[in-house]
């Protein structure tokens, strides 16, 4: 019999039941003790659905208090020296301080985990001395066997992916690094094998990144050591997320499986194992059911691509897998009661995916006519979707194909833009704005609620929010901003706000997903062709301009933020959908300038998190993405003022494609990175409108007029004064009311000075 395996399962529970518990106990409502019996039934909970799905090798240690990478520096004892830790096992006190920062020490750094959106907890090696605290793996092994019955496969973070993840010691120090963990890992191992653990699975996922030849040097001395030290234990050899670039050093292991991707690193990957052969000694863990996306798979193609497998490796060793833990999609499609069934039809969440597993490992022992029941089921269930009417808008698609067989040009340079509008906004140097929302205080978000369950007529809420921007206005008066922002009151989320205006979006009830702790996200499923109804902005906007003589900017998210941001469907490239959602918000852009709105922000937070892993597909991505944005923006007049705004730093290998945007003025973050980032542009003349964040908004401090003042010379050091705006970092929607007033005021203040300089 083929085997079924799942390489981790979402953490958060079917109700979030996770995070409540976490946030129940930092509040100080919920007993240490009680918060572990909470996790254990948690944890146990899901450990039984995989047994009673039927999934053969079900992991265990994939279950964490927070994130798995922190977890693995806990059981290290790596613990920064702020946090004043002596001893042996890290108690909950201290991990969640190195979580979240405690009143004395600030939290670790937090990033991205490679190109998904969950965000783990970045190690800090320096001053440590890593020692064995605990064996979790081996704990959460004997508790799946003693209370389940379960065989578990522990699941841990590998050496080379945990060394190349920390920070806080320099390359040079690298060896000395892995001489003091590898020993570590070596008596992690060795307990897990005399307490007779069959499979464990050890994540690599740093082997679908490009690596040097030391770290390939590395990696092997990394299995080989382990394999010597730990004979007789199946070590499953994981990776994820795309194909690997190194193929022949990493089959050749001494391990005794390697799981690869077979959805993300499909052809990569497939056309290896073709040239190149897979070791008759090992195990092949086929990553086939698309662990981060929600799509139901179409199993008879899964099927077909497993016999081939099946051919070139023998269907005895294959073991069926996801494609990488299924912690990146929600639980279950079973709570939705509200999408439309051919959606719902079309979706398969981390327990579905559990099922598709399961019929995919039946099938390639017995053949496919043993699921032909399902089979047949799921290729009705896709088609009813292909063929519905969401996905057949041939209005949008020929639109869409028109508009983006050429590259988009505003009808002028931005020099001359740029002139024109200098003449008709008469702006003065260093001119002043924010990045477009202002305090979401209580009141506002209660005023929603009361108007989403009816209690509030629309009217009732319009008028609220015309209250709102009545302030606001004023408040952006009397500091004396130059361009103003109706304040964004209306939105919950830039992403969702967007989303239930246009068309081809549909909303979940329960399709939560973790992005970092106990912080979990529910996007939008983009799933049919996307189409611009009516206005989205226009009113709040054109409202807020007729209170000022000053220009209001408009304010919208673009089509990149907005893809990046969502589940998207598959059918089509993430390209075209990018061409359909730019072509919805560039009817919104002409919407908002025929009703007399001159300058306009299309914001691009997320651009960089599209980024591919692979660097040989950035160009590609950047070109789609650089063009959809020029498609939202490309019909206004010359004197219309297009803005964009992006955040989260490191912009330096992206530059000439953030020029390439060709927006009037861009405001980028900067302060978060100590203003690194403005080395950045030394070598680099950044030919247009730019305004530096000034200062960060993660944080209620209001920062001094000669703080802004050193950012403000700094950036002029490398920018030209006449194209300079000053600006926050980014939204101030969490900041308080106060704060931010007396920030802004600052901020203003500093430009003052600024101007008399130069
Ligand atoms: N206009 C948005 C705001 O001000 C931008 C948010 C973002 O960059 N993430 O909130
Ligand atoms: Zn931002």
């Amino acid at each position: 019999m083929v085997k079924s395996s799942v390489l981790g399962y979402p953490r958060i529970g079917e109700n979030r039941e996770w995070k409540k518990a976490l946030e129940a106990f930092w509040a100080g409502k919920l007993e240490e003790s009680e918060l572990h019996t909470q996790l254990q039934e948690i944890r146990l909970n899901h450990l039984r659905k995989q047994q009673e799905k039927g999934i053969d090798i079900i992991p265990v240690n994939d279950f964490s208090y927070y994130d798995h990478v922190l977890d693995t520096a806990a059981m290290f004892g790596i613990v920064p020296k702020r946090f004043a830790y002596t001893g042996s096992v890290v108690p909950v006190s201290v991990y969640y301080g190195i979580a979240r920062g405690t009143k004395d020490a600030a939290a670790s750094e937090m990033t991205k985990w490679f190109n998904t959106n969950y965000h783990y907890i970045v190690p800090e090696l320096n001053e440590a001395q890593p020692v064995l605290t605990e064996n979790r793996p081996l704990q959460a092994y004997r508790e799946a066997k003693e209370k389940l019955g379960i065989e578990g496969k522990p699941v841990i973070v590998g050496p080379l992916t945990f060394l190349k993840l920390s920070k806080g010691y320099k390359a040079t120090e690298t060896d000395a690094w892995l001489d003091r963990l590898l020993p570590l890992y070596v008596q992690l191992l060795q307990e897990l094998e005399s307490e007779g653990v069959q499979w464990v699975q050890i994540d690599e996922p740093i082997l679908t990144t490009k690596l040097s030849g030391d770290d390939l040097q590395r990696l092997k001395t990394i299995y080989v050591t382990i394999a010597a030290k730990v004979p007789a234990l199946n070590i499953m050899l994981q990776t994820y997320f795309e194909s690997v670039d190194n193929y022949n050093d990493i089959v050749t292991l001494p391990v005794k499986g390697i799981g690869l991707d077979f959805v993300h690193g499909l052809s990569g990957n497939l056309s290896s194992i073709k040239a190149l052969g897979f070791p008759q000694d090992k195990v092949l863990g086929a990553g086939v059911i698309d662990g981060r996306g929600i799509w139901r798979a179409a199993l008879g193609e899964k099927l077909g691509l497993l016999e081939e497998l099946a051919e070139l490796v023998t269907a005895e060793r294959l073991i069926v897998q996801s494609s990488c833990s299924l912690l990146h999609v929600p639980v279950s499609t079973d709570r939705e009661t509200k999408l439309p069934s051919e959606l719902k039809d079309a979706l398969a969440f981390a327990d579905e995916k559990l099922g598709e597993l399961v019929l995919l490992s039946t099938a390639v022992s017995k053949g496919g006519s043993a699921i032909a029941g399902e089979l047949k089921e799921c290729d009705r269930a896709l088609q009813v979707l292909k063929l519905s009417n969401a996905r057949n808008r041939k209005d949008v698609q020929d639109a869409v194909a028109l508009i983006s067989t050429k590259q988009p040009e505003r009808s002028k340079p931005f020099a001359e833009r740029h002139t024109a509008q200098q003449k008709k906004w008469q702006l003065p140097l260093f001119p002043t704005t924010t990045i477009g929302s202002f305090p979401q205080s209580a009141e506002v978000r209660k005023s929603r609620q009361l108007w989403r369950k009816g209690e509030w007529s629309d009217e009732q809420y319009a008028a609220f929010i015309r209250e709102q921007i009545d302030i606001w206005i004023k408040l952006q008066e009397e500091t004396g901003l130059d361009v103003l922002v109706h304040g964004e009151f209306e939105r919950t989320d830039m992403v969702e706000f967007f989303g239930e205006k246009l068309e081809g979006f549909a909303f979940t009830q329960n399709g939560w997903v973790q992005s970092y702790g106990s912080r979990c996200v529910k996007p939008p499923i983009i799933y049919g062709d996307v189409a611009y109804k009516d206005a989205m902005t226009v009113e709040e906007t054109v409202y807020a301009q007729s209170k000022t003589t000053r220009p209001v900017k408009g304010m919208l998210t673009g089509p990149i933020t907005i893809l990046n941001w969502s589940f998207v469907r598959e059918d089509i490239t993430r390209e075209q959908v990018a061409y359909q959602l730019a072509y919805g918000i560039r009817q919104e852009v002409e919407a908002l300038e025929q009703a007399g709105i001159g300058m306009i922000q299309v914001d691009e937070p997320a651009v960089r998190e599209g980024l591919p892993l692979k660097e040989e597909e950035h160009a590609n991505y950047l070109s789609w993405a650089v063009k959809a944005f020029r498609i939202s923006t490309c019909t206004v007049k010359d004197t219309t003022q297009i803005h964009t705004h992006m955040c989260y730093c490191e912009f330096h290998d992206m530059i000439d494609s953030i020029e390439a945007m060709d927006a009037d003025v861009i405001s980028i973050e900067t302060s978060r990175s100590h203003g690194e980032m403005i080395h950045s542009f030394e070598e680099n003349t950044y030919k247009l409108g730019i305004g530096l964040g000034v200062y960060d908004i993660h944080s209620p401090r209001v920062p001094a007029v000669e703080e802004m003042t050193d950012m403000i010379d700094r950036a002029l050091h490398v920018l030209d004064p006449k194209l300079f705006w000053i600006n926050p970092d980014c939204g101030l929607k969490t900041r308080g009311y106060e704060e931010t007033i007396s920030s802004l005021r600052n901020m203003v203040e500093a430009t003052k000075l600024a101007r008399e300089k130069y």
